[in-house]
């Protein structure tokens, strides 16, 4: 597998982390959601959630992003692979759908 180095984007960039963007453990992803909640979550859901994506889930991913209210409920989580989980960035899961039909197939 060749080796993809990160991906550098500017800030303000879609998919670029806000500045002054709280650490993964100052957002509620402690020892718990790393040992506990993501490893059922993708135990749950091992193929991406997308409809027609058939990579393997990489990420949890909150419906509803926290940052809007969702919560850690295993209803609002699933397993998006990785590189549609990092073009969701923080929309809700059916805004995300309706933008991803609009791009052009890849
Ligand atoms: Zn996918």
């Amino acid at each position: 597998m060749p080796f993809a180095p990160p991906v550098h984007r500017p800030p303000g960039a879609r998919g670029a982390p806000a500045e002054n963007r709280p650490s993964p453990l100052e957002r509620g992803y402690d020892w718990t959601w790393r040992t506990k909640v993501a490893p059922r979550i993708l135990a749950r859901d091992p193929i991406c959630a997308v409809p027609g994506c058939h990579r393997p889930s990489a990420h949890v991913d909150h419906k509803l992003p926290r940052s809007r209210g969702g919560s850690d409920d295993d209803d609002n989580l699933h397993g998006p692979c990785a590189p549609h989980n990092s073009q969701k960035a923080d929309r809700d899961w059916p805004t995300f759908l309706a933008w991803l039909r609009k791009q052009p197939s890849r």
